[in-house]
């Protein structure tokens, strides 16, 4: 049996930690086309990436025969402009809606596209303001008056959302919390909503706390393939 790779090695160790149930995306933004691959022989099919540019680079360089059932998952700020360029990519989900807005465009062009595209909404509950997507109260709102109504070829599977960048462990866990607290809310102010499953937290620094509080998906970058050369 040939060598295991570094990568390998990290995703199973990761792997082995996550409860069944909860989905690994291999963040590989930034990093070579070679180190997706790498990941892929040891069996990841899930990758995320937060530019489109950069997505669109690395799907068509990928040798489409050896990577069969490879899916993305677009995490990073979607500007209006890119949406046709995404959406022709057929991302698995795209995690990263973080308004109305870019919402109703992905709404319009998946029509256009003749597809449903699954989409999660991303929610702000972190501190620092850079930080995008729904405040609590848009989030409420949107469902309380259920806006999800007017959509045609959106599915909304869930939410996305990030703690606050900080080693204070108790306002990470609150934050997941809190992003917990409002999928919950959803689905407890539409309890008629569809495949509404989803709860996208922790990346390498603090994956462990958000499955403990609720997780089902977690985003995993540097903890795989390094650090990230910008
Ligand atoms: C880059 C990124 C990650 C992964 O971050 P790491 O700390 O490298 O694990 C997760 N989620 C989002 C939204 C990101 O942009």
């Amino acid at each position: 049996m040939a060598e295991q790779t570094e990568i390998a090695r990290r995703i199973d160790e990761i792997k082995a930690t996550l409860p069944q149930g909860v989905e690994l995306v291999a963040v590989s933004k930034f990093h070579p086309i070679e180190a997706i691959i790498d990941a892929y022989g040891a069996g990841q099919r899930l990758f995320g990436e937060s530019r489109v540019q950069e997505l669109q680079a690395k799907a068509a360089a990928l040798p489409s025969g050896e990577t069969e059932g490879l899916r993305w998952h677009f995490i990073g700020h979607l500007q209006t402009n890119k949406v046709r360029q995404l959406l022709r990519l057929r991302p698995s989900l795209i995690e990263s809606v973080d308004s109305e807005r870019l919402l109703g465009a992905i709404d319009r062009e998946a029509v256009a596209q003749g597809f449903v595209q699954p989409v999660l909404l991303q929610v702000h509950v972190a501190c620092e303001e850079t930080k995008t997507g729904l405040s609590p109260e848009e989030f409420e709102t949107y469902f309380r008056e259920r806006r999800f109504e007017a959509l045609k070829a959106t599915h909304l599977c869930g939410v996305m959302g990030m703690a606050s960048n900080t080693d204070d462990a108790e306002r990470v866990r609150a934050d997941f919390r809190a992003i917990r607290s409002l999928f919950d809310l959803a689905l407890e102010l539409c309890p008629d909503l569809r495949g509404f499953t989803e709860v996208s937290m922790g990346m390498s620094g603090d994956y462990p706390l958000a499955v403990e509080e609720g997780a089902t998906i977690v985003r995993v970058g540097s903890a795989i393939f390094g650090e990230r050369a910008y």
